[in-house]
């Protein structure tokens, strides 16, 4: 995942960045970073682990001026979690100072690497994102976003990419669109952020999202170019967006995250009516809209289960299992008078691993839940993603190695159901149902993929 945060002719740039950020933390707990640019030469960077608002004290962002600002917070899927890898990642070139934070996960990473690597580069980091800076390195154009093109030309798979060139903010998306990226305005100054709602956070107004293959070159205020570096455009947005990452009050392709969130409860109400149950009780934060469609759907109470402890980050985005398991632990604690004696429909986003659910499973059991009947609002996980979404091999995706039944047992639920993918794709589309990678739960990758990494 990741989520970038970026605005131009702004002399409160670094401290924008810093609110923009804080509304994507979500989007990965591990590294936060900001690059400002001083005056055209200078770039003043802050990065270190952690979270947003531990990492940039007032002290902190004065030290970043300058009036073109891009901010990372980083979950690792490619490389290790280290301060190395904290993103913006600031280079000196031919054509001077550039600096880039990325969202994504480029699948050919290791062919141009090697390339790369044999005709002398030299690397700082293990990060997939440092060879765009070689590539931009290597490429000569009249104009920034023509350098920009012949650089991305030969990349593969998801990124979504932002820039600073001198007083330029550059923004870039993949042919396929896989990792959002939205263009927004606040005064004279341009936004790019992978969520509208980060844009919203600072007082800014969403304009457009930035297409699948294009490239967009802001300076002062004007988008000075905006071009395709690709003809072969076709939007497959990860639908992952939908179901779990994206903020509920952020827009994807046109659509309000909390609106497709709230259909999908109600497709799983379709499917489950033969269900017989006393409350609908939400996994928090991801379930509370779908079990909020549930609940409208069926006519079965909703209410509220589970308080979650907030001081604990995003299970799913830790990451080693220890970590994960340990926060499930500390996550939710259940509301014991709304679960005794209950027969309930638990609402979860997704079953990955398996080893989440089956505690939540277990705090209600103990809680004393009669029945549990788990409704799942995306289908089953069933292959890995290559895309930036730290999903595990497919030996470790329970959907992949285990029947229904078999879930049933291992989760000691009294039902388990999954959203069909077609509702899924209905709830998301906006009339678009076939705009999206779904690739984790059909397995049909809209990009090549390596067999082997695809079979591990
Ligand atoms: S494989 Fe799954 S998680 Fe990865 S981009 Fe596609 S839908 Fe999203």
């Amino acid at each position: 995942m990741c989520g970038i945060f970026a605005i131009e002719n702004n002399v409160d740039s670094a401290t924008l960045a810093f609110a923009g950020l804080i509304t994507l933390q979500h989007r990965g707990e591990e590294s936060a970073g900001i690059t400002a640019n001083g005056d055209g030469n200078t770039y003043n960077t802050h990065k270190a682990m952690g979270l947003v608002s531990q990492i940039f004290k007032e002290k902190v962002l004065n030290n970043l001026s300058g009036k073109v600002a891009i901010g990372h917070v980083r979950y690792s899927t490619h490389s290790e979690s280290s301060l190395l890898n904290a993103q913006p990642f600031v280079y000196n070139c031919i054509h001077g100072n550039i600096a880039v934070a990325h969202n994504g996960n480029i699948t050919n990473f290791e062919k141009i690497k090697n390339r790369l690597a044999k005709s002398g580069s030299i690397f700082n980091h293990t990060s997939d994102t440092e060879i765009v800076a070689h590539l931009i390195a290597e490429n000569t154009g009249k104009t920034t976003g023509q350098i920009i093109k012949k650089s991305v030309q030969s990349l593969e798979g998801a990124f979504s990419l932002v820039f600073i060139h001198g007083n330029k903010l550059i923004g870039v998306r993949d042919s396929f669109g896989f990792r959002p990226l939205a263009l927004g305005k606040i005064d004279n100054s341009y936004i790019l952020a992978s969520e509208t709602s980060a844009i919203d956070a600072i007082g800014g107004k969403f304009i457009r999202d930035i297409k699948p293959g294009e490239i967009i070159v802001i300076e002062n205020g004007k988008i000075t170019e905006s071009l395709q570096f690709t003809k072969k455009v076709k939007e497959k947005l990860c639908i992952f967006e939908q179901v779990y990452f994206s903020r509920p009050d952020s827009i994807l392709c046109g659509r309000n995250i909390k609106d497709a969130r709230v259909d999908m409860g109600r497709y799983l109400a379709q499917q489950m009516k033969h269900i017989k149950a006393d409350v609908v009780v939400p996994v928090p934060d991801t379930g509370l809209f779908s079990a909020q469609g549930f609940s409208q759907y069926s006519g079965i109470d909703l209410q509220i289960g589970f308080i979650r402890n907030h001081y604990v980050g995003r299970s799913f985005i830790k990451p080693s299992q220890k970590m994960r398991e340990i926060t499930a632990k500390l996550k939710l604690f259940p509301i014991k008078d709304v679960i005794n004696g209950k027969r309930i429909v638990l609402i979860d986003d997704s079953l990955v691993r398996g080893t989440t659910a089956q505690k939540i499973v277990s705090t209600l059991r103990n809680a004393g839940a009669k029945e549990i009947h788990l409704a799942l609002s995306s289908p089953a996980v069933i292959s890995p993603c290559f895309y930036g979404i730290d999903t595990p091999i497919k030996s470790k995706l329970i959907a992949a190695v285990k029947s229904v039944e078999e879930i049933k047992e291992f989760l000691n639920v009294d039902s388990l159901t999954f959203l069909d993918i077609n509702n899924m794709k209905k709830a998301c589309g906006n009339g678009k149902p076939n705009n999206f990678c779904c690739a984790c739960f059909d397995g049909k990758y809209p990009s090549k993929i390596d067999k082997n990494k695809l079979n591990a």
